[in-house]
């Protein structure tokens, strides 16, 4: 079959969950049997977000290949279970890095180089190299922001001559509004919406479907509403109701028969029945009752949770399969070391300080590991918190408080976290780091493999600086366990206390390979160390474990 696309654009306001909408339809294809990968297209002119403040852009996500990406990339392969590549999610700024680099070499021989067709046709290229590069039947492709916005201009441009050129069969356009709610009269408006979807045709694009978002639940009348004023079928105006629970949204969109509606407009039947078992099963769980456990977040950008958005969801993950109520104490690291907030650390049963740069808030986030180690508290430490976790052992153990990584002391007699060596003369910031899928042994007889349950991992990396062998025989004599080592031996990808119920870090980023259905097997033995420590009952392998 030839490949589908199917356009998500934004209208009204943005924030409104365009990406969970486009990963949550990802999995309605799948379930009915089609292959399926999703691109992000964002409009700003950095290269990647790599480089960019999470409290600008939020987690940066990355991928196997080693691509930093948007964090919707982590709704689609959350949603969807499937590992996306670096062509998956493509900048203004990537466009423009490689026409321009194309005139350079003086490819376009003299021609004068302009959006249409130039920009234009790198973003289609761009597209089509997602259907080509994951052989997908189903490609889903998300417009970052908000039709109006200068800078989707070119973006929609291309996906208009898409359109033509692929023919109406073989394309879609989903459009995501938002309906507001009018307090003083009680009513839902739709002008917004009509206004965003002429503003939309006026480029070149009626859309297909139109999904309202909105926070009140809407009569069917708005609905004939929008069809009639938007030029669609009263079928394909979806009501989205913000919804409490994240995953429930494919059961919400199946329920308004979205994935039938794309099906039947594209001219296809579905190969299989959607089975949404373990779905409903979960939605059903998260919404019950259940014993509460705590854990201690212990960052730097906590103000901003989208922040962290790969960590939360992955100790709901584990939370959810251990049948567990997960909440999350927000601390910035910097506080602590202010004296503030310690009596939330102290009532939350497990710590996590997740991955992190430059020097402010470090001791906060020291002491932090130093409380979990000193107190039997379940301590997890993701890439920068792995570092600091072996930063306040080694303190302990060489009775000294100099040591650091170099990331933070250049001068410190104990280095005992620095910068690969392969890393030292890398002038560039961008794209730069150690990143991606890399292979990990683990050794027998530690926590990590019996978490894992196998002896050999694969796992996400993001960071320059590394544990220096040099300290491995002193840390080891003291009761550190380097759990997981390159396959050559030459590098701790995971480090862990024997004489402690759980005090584990790790160099990659586990976060990017959990899934709702499947958690990950270090989240499940954290937030399980968690559930010991407040001595609550969890579900394990069917069975309820009672902790006392
Ligand atoms: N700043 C540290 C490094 O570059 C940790 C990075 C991270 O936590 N992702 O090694």
């Amino acid at each position: 079959m030839a490949t589908k696309f199917i356009f998500f654009t934004g209208g009204v306001v943005s924030s409104v969950g365009k990406g969970v909408t486009a990963a949550a339809t990802g999995r309605l294809l799948k379930e009915r049997g089609f292959k399926v990968a999703v691109q992000k297209l964002d409009p700003y002119i950095n290269v990647d977000p790599g480089t960019m403040s999470p409290y600008q852009h939020g987690e940066v996500y990355v991928l196997d290949d080693g691509a930093e990406t948007d964090l919707d990339l982590g709704h689609y392969e959350r949603f969807i279970d499937i590992r996306l590549n670096r062509s998956c999610n493509t900048t203004t700024g990537q466009v423009y890095q490689e026409v321009i680099n194309k005139e350079r070499r003086g490819d376009f021989l003299g021609g004068t180089i302009q959006v249409i067709p130039h920009i234009t046709n790198e973003i289609k290229r761009r597209i089509n190299q997602v259907a080509k590069s994951t052989e997908a039947e189903f490609v889903l492709v998300e417009v970052g922001g908000t039709v109006g916005d200068i800078e989707c201009l070119p973006y929609l441009e291309a996906i208009r001559q898409l359109r033509s050129e692929m023919g109406r069969e073989n394309t879609m356009c989903i459009h995501v509004t938002w309906l507001p709610h009018i307090g003083a009269t009680n009513e839902m408006k739709t002008k917004p919406t009509q206004h965003s979807v002429s503003e939309l045709r006026s480029i070149g694009i009626s859309p297909d479907m139109i999904i309202a978002r909105s926070d009140l639940p809407f009569e069917d009348n708005l609905r004939e509403k929008i069809a009639l004023f938007c030029d669609v079928d009263k079928r394909a105006v979806v009501p989205m109701v913000t919804s409490k629970v994240l995953y429930e949204v494919p059961l919400l969109l199946e329920k308004k028969g979205v994935g039938d509606y794309i099906l039947q407009r594209l001219g296809l039947t579905a190969r299989q029945e959607p089975d949404w078992h373990e779905w409903a099963e979960l939605v059903e769980r998260t919404e019950k009752d259940k014993p509460e456990v705590t854990v201690a977040l212990v960052g730097k950008y906590v103000e901003l949770h989208d922040a962290y958005m790969s960590v939360r969801e992955s100790l709901k993950h584990a939370a959810l399969n251990l049948n567990v109520e997960l909440n999350i104490h927000w601390i910035h690291s910097a506080e602590l070391e202010k004296g503030h907030n310690w009596d939330l650390v102290k009532e939350s049963h497990g710590i996590l300080v997740p991955g992190g740069f430059g020097s402010r808030g470090i001791e906060g986030k020291i002491q932090a590991a130093r409380f979990a180690r000193t107190n039997n508290v379940p301590y997890f430490g993701l890439c920068l918190g792995m570092q600091l976790m072996v930063v306040e052992f080694a303190r302990f153990v060489l009775e000294d408080d100099r040591v650091n990584s170099t990331e933070f002391d250049q001068n410190s007699p104990h280095p005992v976290i620095d910068l690969m060596p392969d890393q030292v003369n890398i002038a560039d910031m961008g794209g730069t780091m150690r990143l991606g899928l890399y292979a990990c042994h683990l050794q027998p007889g530690t926590i990590a493999a019996a978490a894992y349950k196998t002896d050999v991992i694969e796992e996400r990396h993001r960071h320059r600086f590394e544990f220096k062998n040099a300290y491995r025989p002193v840390l080891q004599e003291h009761g550190m366990r380097f759990s997981g080592l390159s396959p050559d031996g030459s590098l701790v990808e995971i480090a862990e206390l024997s004489d402690h119920p759980f005090m584990v870090g790790t160099q990659f980023h586990p976060e990017f390979l959990s899934r709702p259905n499947r958690p990950h097997p270090l989240f499940l033995a954290f937030v399980q160390a968690a559930c010991e420590k407040a001595g609550v009952p969890y579900l394990k392998d069917g069975k309820t474990v009672n902790s006392k």
